[in-house]
């Protein structure tokens, strides 16, 4: 019989686990994590749960028993460490070894640390672990600093300020979210923070995190110190690669996989979600998504492929990732960050979009905010590489002929 041995159990590799069954897959499946209840979700993290609103059974992805009526055996708590192609076995941290047909990587990534990231009071946040940690620091009145203004850094000083903490960011670039949205566009990000109490100190990082009196010092770039009761770090990820060393599977910033996802450098092998670095028509010099959607797009694709390998699917998606701030509901379709972009709306009014792409070309991708029609057309402009200057111009017409109330 026929075994898929898949790596990583959170939302990628459970959605494959799913998608597998419901594919008709007649063969063995074994999701292994090393983590012991990895079936769980991460967006709220940083948002419901580390606020309190949403409890640990809301967050719940599946259960165990669900995946066992579903055909699924779980090895939760068992790291894979090493990958033996020459015997298509997976060794793992128990010391058994499992044997595949196909092989699935889902490991996806880990927060990177900083050499003083293991201070008390120092925080990074990926797990549930990790968030419980946050939450209880994460006391009225208490200050927080959060490095690093990517989209995690962003959503956990909104929820701090709403949990009625003083928040400091600190980011070396002059924008929260820059990358993904160019540091224009994120300068109204910035007011939207200021405006609700979030204090910046842009162009600057951290040289060194003391920790003394039950405060932690921070001491800048630019020789200023603060001093805090927790901080957070949100830095970035690294993939969880390290377990592939020396097994032939093509490394590079995640394992690097052909359009169909299927790991370059060793047969038999996948890879999905954060962990996938792959190259198709939209992204010849390769891409590694960190979006649940991806994760689950790529879960969905795979467990086709795996199941139908005479009608071999490329992943093309329209990528599509969500973020909420205070009263915002940020969505963001297609590739987004250069510095074609243009406004369309009042982002003083709490609506509005913006279109990256070159007049006359098609449109790359657009950040949406509280504008749920927006965003339909704007996730079918990407997909049909409609102009960007159309999009643009549909755009303008429906904030201008509508009232709020309709848009
Ligand atoms: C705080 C937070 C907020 C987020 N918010 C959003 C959001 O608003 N919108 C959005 O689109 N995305 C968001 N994301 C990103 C989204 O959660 C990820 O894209 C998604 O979790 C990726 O899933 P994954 O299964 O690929 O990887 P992961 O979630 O990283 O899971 C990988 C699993 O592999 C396991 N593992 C790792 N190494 C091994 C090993 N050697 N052996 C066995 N198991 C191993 C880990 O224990 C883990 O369970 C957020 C992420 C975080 C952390």
């Amino acid at each position: 019989m026929s075994h898929v041995v898949i790596v990583g159990g959170s939302v990628a590799g459970m959605k494959l686990a799913q998608n597998l069954h419901s594919e008709g897959f007649g063969g063995a499946i074994t999701l292994v994590d090393a983590e012991p209840n990895p079936l769980y979700d991460k967006p709220p993290l940083s948002k419901d749960y580390l606020s309190g609103a949403s409890s640990g059974d809301r967050i719940q992805l599946t259960s165990p028993e669900a995946l066992a009526d579903a055909g699924v055996t779980t090895k939760f708590g068992t790291r894979a460490t090493a990958l033996d192609p020459a015997s298509t076995s997976v060794s793992l941290s128990d010391g058994t070894t499992l044997t595949y047909d196909k092989l699935v990587i889902a490991t996806g990534a880990r927060a990177r640390r900083t050499p003083w990231a293991d201070l008390p009071g120092v925080h990074v946040l990926r797990s549930r672990a990790d968030a419980d940690a946050l939450r209880a620091d994460l006391v009225a009145g208490r200050h927080l600093a959060v490095i690093g203004a990517g989209f995690i850094g962003a959503e956990v000083a909104a929820t701090a300020v709403k949990a009625g903490l003083r928040v400091s960011i600190i980011e070396p670039l002059e924008a929260p979210m820059g990358r993904a949205m160019n540091a224009q566009i994120g300068k109204i990000f910035a007011d939207k923070h200021s405006r609700e109490g979030v204090g910046f100190r842009f162009g600057v990082s951290v040289e060194r995190v003391d920790r003394l009196h039950e405060q932690c010092h921070l001491l800048l770039t630019d020789g200023s110190t603060l001093s805090v009761d927790a901080v957070l770090l949100g830095i970035g990820a690294i993939p969880n690669t390290e377990w592939l060393a020396g097994s032939g599977v093509s490394v590079d910033n995640g394992v690097i996989c052909d359009a169909t996802l299927s790991a370059v450098g060793v047969p038999g092998v996948y890879a999905i979600g954060d962990v996938a670095r792959f190259t198709n028509d939209r992204h010849p010099d390769s891409v590694r998504l960190e979006h649940w959607t991806s994760a689950a797009d790529q879960a969905q694709l795979v467990a086709h492929n795996i199941v139908h390998p005479e009608d071999l699917r490329a992943y093309d998606p329209t990528e599509y990732v969500w973020s909420d701030q205070y009263d915002w509901k940020i969505q963001i379709v297609g590739r987004t960050g250069s510095e074609h972009s243009r406004l369309v709306g009042e982002p003083a009014a709490g609506r509005f979009g913006v279109v990256y792409g070159v007049d006359g070309e098609a449109v790359d991708g657009a950040v949406i905010v509280n504008w749920p029609r927006a965003l339909i057309d704007a996730r079918r402009s990407v997909a049909s590489r409609a102009r960007t200057q159309d999009l643009v111009a549909r755009l303008q017409a429906a904030i201008q002929s509508t009232s709020p109330a309709t848009r």
